[in-house]
């Protein structure tokens, strides 16, 4: 997919509104985690060294169409400004008059924030008016926010159909490496789907059978494939009512060339907690009154065998319950031994989703994957093969 980057885009002397995330979390007023602060900054020093000025738009939290205080986006001001290591001039309103104020005082090199876009109907509406009062105030439209780019909103979807538009380097990184697992991947391609419910990623499980190699299953929704298949999963976590389903999607499989990856052997125990006593059995040997917690040690073996003869990995979903310990075990191998092979050269790694990123951190391997997403919703939509608007838009702008 081709798309616009900053550099193919004249910015001299040029107001560029930029779609960034600024939906940090805070802690009364305090912002408490900063990882994507800090990853719009490159985007931004683009901009200005390109002889932009850029003028910043986000949403914060769920303020429907309201102007709810505790939702300001001035209370990211004081983080903002820190990662920057410059000051940034806070616009009271999205659009209209204080928005042209500010936008009319700058010179090169300043930075505006504008008011949270969800304080108005129109973003979330798409709103077509709403959107040409956002274009008015700029020349250009950068769009550097891929973790929003899942919702057709006018900060995310309108401004790339009136200005010229460019991704920013975040969303050039993002593309680039979700195009190098999926859109046009080095074969073998392998996936690795896990979590906790099957119900959740359908879409997900059917576009991958169409597109990888292999797909291995991992986690509670292993479990319910397990069903599927007649064996006895005891007390686990599973959907029996969703067992027709997954015979399906093992049936879609056995048609194509996709090779599916179920547990051989699995780690049980009585009780969902820390350390709670636990045994590795065969996976038609789950005790009636345990329930499979993690994938064995032979099962960690398979898969980590599938990536040695793959050349591209992608990964949506723990294969345990990696927040308690010991069920952590097959999630932190099968990530470490993923990550040796990215370092050496042997596989291009890729993965995303909330609970997945966190288990990759805690396995301390997040630093040696190729990329991995912290987008969120817009990276399992994108896994699941749909067209996210915000993206569209951008390649459109581009022809
Ligand atoms: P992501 O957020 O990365 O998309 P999910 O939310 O789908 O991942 O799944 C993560 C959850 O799945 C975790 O809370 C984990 O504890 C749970 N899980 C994984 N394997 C099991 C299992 N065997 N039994 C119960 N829960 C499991
Ligand atoms: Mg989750």
């Amino acid at each position: 997919m081709k798309f616009n980057r900053i550099e193919d885009l004249d910015l001299d002397g040029k107001v560029v509104l930029t779609r960034v995330d600024l939906n940090v979390p805070t802690d009364r007023g305090q912002v408490t985690d900063t990882t994507r602060i800090d990853k719009i900054v490159p985007t931004i020093r683009a901009i200005q060294d390109a002889g932009g000025k850029p003028v910043l738009l986000a949403h914060f939290g769920r303020p429907k169409g309201k102007n709810v205080p505790e939702m300001s986006l001035r209370q990211i001001v004081p983080a903002l400004e820190e990662a920057l290591g410059e000051k940034v001039t806070f616009a009271e309103e999205a659009v209209g008059g204080p928005a042209k104020r500010a936008v009319a005082a700058m010179h090169a090199g300043d930075v505006v924030l504008l008011e949270n876009t969800r304080f108005y109907e129109g973003e979330e509406k798409n709103d077509p008016t709403f959107a040409a009062s956002l274009a008015a105030l700029a020349d250009v439209y950068v769009n550097d926010a891929f973790s929003a780019a899942h919702r057709a909103h006018a900060s995310t979807e309108g401004l790339s159909r009136l200005l010229p538009s460019a991704a920013g380097k975040l969303m050039e990184t993002e593309l680039d490496a979700l195009n190098a697992a999926l859109g046009e991947p080095v074969r073998p391609v392998v996936a690795v789907v896990g979590g906790a419910k099957v119900s959740t990623k359908l879409d997900l499980l059917a576009n991958l059978i169409e597109k990888v190699d292999h797909l291995v299953i991992g986690g509670g929704m292993a479990n319910t494939f397990l069903v599927a298949k007649g064996v006895a999963v005891g007390t686990s976590l599973a959907e029996r009512d969703m067992a027709g389903t997954a015979k399906e999607i093992l049936e879609k499989a056995a048609r194509t060339s996709c090779a599916i990856h179920l547990p051989v052997d699995v780690v049980v125990a009585k009780e969902f907690r820390e350390g709670a006593p636990s045994e590795t059995v065969p996976v038609d040997a789950c005790p009636e009154d345990a329930m499979i917690l993690d994938a064995g040690p032979q099962t960690v073996e398979q898969i980590n065998g599938v990536f040695a003869t793959c050349k591209t990995l992608i990964w949506n979903g723990p294969l345990g319950a990696f927040e308690i310990k010991p069920f952590d075990a097959a999630t932190n191998a099968c990530a470490q031994e993923a990550a040796r092979l990215t370092r050496d050269g042997l596989l291009t790694s890729v993965a995303g989703g909330g609970d997945t990123v966190a288990a990759l951190n805690q396995a301390g391997v997040a630093g040696d994957f190729t990329f991995i997403s912290t987008a969120g919703g817009a990276f399992l939509e994108w896994m699941e093969g749909k067209d996210l608007p915000g993206i569209a838009a951008l390649a459109d702008a581009r022809q």
